[in-house]
């Protein structure tokens, strides 16, 4: 156990990030991190090591996780953080997590909501203590994946470089397997590359990791789209097995008089293109759709919306609004979402608070719908909103009724569609004959990873849908399980 009186003697602490007004100038990370050794080692001895650590259950409780999905050894690694012995911590913390810097960066953290701390206190900074871990093994140069002592002669073909490819190749490739990544970017990443925007994690970490990859064996292939029959079928022919994780990243559009309009654009193709031009030419080259002096508005108010809040400021928006249909939630749990699931409150994130702090406003607005987007001369120049109010029907089913007399008009000049997402896109499913699931994502079960095409395998968004990095790297690391299981008859893969 860490320190056994920690909780009671320390507050928990989290280091400041960069002011604001610094911040939207640029598009660097912003997370802040404590200096010096105590007050890391302070934040770590907050951990009780209590009996049962529902922190690193990762179990689920009505469709929303509760914990760790991928049973880091939390209150371990904050003990030997306590101690300062933060290599072991970082050797603990790498028998579960591929990626610690990465989920150290982005994850909403569903372990914090199950800390037994936080059922009187503020919870453990499980996150930022992961942070802090993940931070020091790069400073240190630890934990770079080997290339293996032995190769089994098996070839495996991985298509999509997220976080669940990559989590998958890292683990097949340390079992002794040859694997090439197929990807059909520029740039290996999946969404860590094109769709979670710089400041938040910063591409060079994404590159550090893949250009490691590379050096321990695996082989990277980019712009290529693996499509059409013929590609699938070579594909199958040339290797013993083949793995798709090619996301979930068909949006949900909106179906409104004046979509067609110019201006309107999905956010995915906002983000992804913001960040291949940060990336080409530090956005110099032009090739991005530019939010600079326009009214923004965003519609859907979840984390795709919020990252293109943070973005259009950064380009230097006029304003930004963001739709949400949805009530805002509570402040704290209510009584049907107690402890320790999802806590379903209001969270402000970083989008939101620059939004606050620059415009004086949360730019959220609760419980609106779109009823129309207006034009001149093929330009968006506003949308047209009313309110709904949540009610159930007959049947019990609650659904949103739209308000009469609040309609209103919102001036626009840039409309971004964040409605999330519908499942994986059509076309390299049909190409490898793999049947869907009832929400049309690839059919496969948790445990063994297998679709109905022998030696196909799918992970990631792919199969479950638009999820969480972490969600990734734990469907990588099982499917890559499965995979060796498949190949070998048997498999010393961990989970
Ligand atoms: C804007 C945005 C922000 C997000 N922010 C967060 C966050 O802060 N925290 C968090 O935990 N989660 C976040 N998520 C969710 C998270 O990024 C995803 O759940 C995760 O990346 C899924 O990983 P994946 O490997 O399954 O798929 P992806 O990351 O989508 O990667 C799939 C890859 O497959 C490639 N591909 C597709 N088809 C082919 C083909 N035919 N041939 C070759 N390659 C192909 C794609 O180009 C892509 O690179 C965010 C999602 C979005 C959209
Ligand atoms: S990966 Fe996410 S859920 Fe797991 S310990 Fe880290 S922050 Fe918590």
């Amino acid at each position: 156990m860490a320190k056994p009186t920690g909780f009671l003697e320390y507050a928990r602490e989290v280091p400041p990030d960069v002011a604001v007004g610094q911040r939207v100038a640029n598009w660097k990370e912003f997370h802040g991190r404590f200096e010096g050794e105590e007050s890391k080692r302070r934040q770590a001895a907050r951990c009780m090591d209590c009996g049962t650590p529902f922190c690193q259950s990762g179990v689920i409780y009505e469709g929303a996780v509760s914990g760790c999905p991928l049973h880091n050894l939390i209150p371990e690694w904050n003990d030997l953080a306590y101690r300062g012995m933060w290599g072991e911590a970082a050797r603990r913390l790498a028998l579960t997590n591929n990626f610690p810097e990465f989920t150290g960066r982005v994850c909403p953290a569903p372990c914090e909501g199950a800390c037994t701390t936080g059922l009187g206190d503020p919870p453990v900074t499980i996150k930022q203590n992961e942070y802090e871990i993940a931070e020091r093994a790069i400073e240190d140069d630890r934990n770079r994946p080997e290339a293996p002592s032995h190769r089994t002669g098996k070839r495996v073909a991985v298509v999509g470089s997220g976080p669940a490819g990559l989590a998958c190749a890292d683990q097949l490739n340390a079992a002794g397997h040859l694997v090439t990544v197929y990807e059909r970017d520029d740039r290996p990443g999946g969404l860590l590359m094109y769709g979670i925007p710089n400041m938040k994690l910063d591409k060079a970490l994404v590159e550090r990791r893949i250009a490691q990859m590379r050096q321990s064996g695996i082989s990277f292939e980019t712009d290529r789209n693996i499509e059409g029959e013929a590609e699938a079928a070579k594909l199958k022919a040339d290797f013993d097995a083949v793995v798709l994780a090619c996301g979930a990243k068909k949006p949900r559009d909106l179906t409104v008089p004046g979509r067609e309009l110019g201006g309107v654009h999905f956010a995915m193709d906002y983000l992804a293109k913001s960040t291949k031009s940060l990336l080409d030419s530090g956005q110099r080259d032009g090739n991005f759709i530019q939010a600079w002096g326009k009214r923004v508005v965003i519609v859907g108010g979840g984390d795709t919306g919020t990252d293109c809040v943070g973005s259009a400021l950064r380009q230097g928006a006029k304003s930004v609004t963001q739709l949400e249909i949805l009530p805002r939630p509570p402040e704290a749990r209510p009584a049907n979402n107690p402890w320790p699931r999802w806590p379903r409150v209001i969270k402000t994130d970083y989008g939101q608070e620059e939004a606050i702090a620059l415009q004086g406003a949360d730019p959220r607005l609760w419980c609106v719908t779109v009823k129309e987007i207006l034009g001149s001369e093929g330009m968006v120049t506003g949308i047209k909103t009313v309110e709904v109010e949540w009610k159930a029907d007959k049947s019990g089913r609650t659904g949103p009724v739209e308000k009469k007399g609040t309609e209103r008009v919102i001036d626009a000049d840039l409309v971004l569609l964040a409605m999330g997402f519908l499942g994986p896109e059509e076309g390299t499913l049909a190409a490898f004959g793999v049947a869907k699931d009832s929400r049309g994502n690839a059919a496969a079960d948790f445990s063994s990873f297998a679709t109905n095409m022998p030696g196909v395998f799918a992970a990631g968004d792919m199969r479950r849908g638009q999820s969480l990095v972490v969600w990734a790297i734990r469907e990588g690391r099982l499917a890559a399980r499965a995979v060796d299981r498949h190949l070998m008859g048997e498999s010393m893969l961990p989970g």
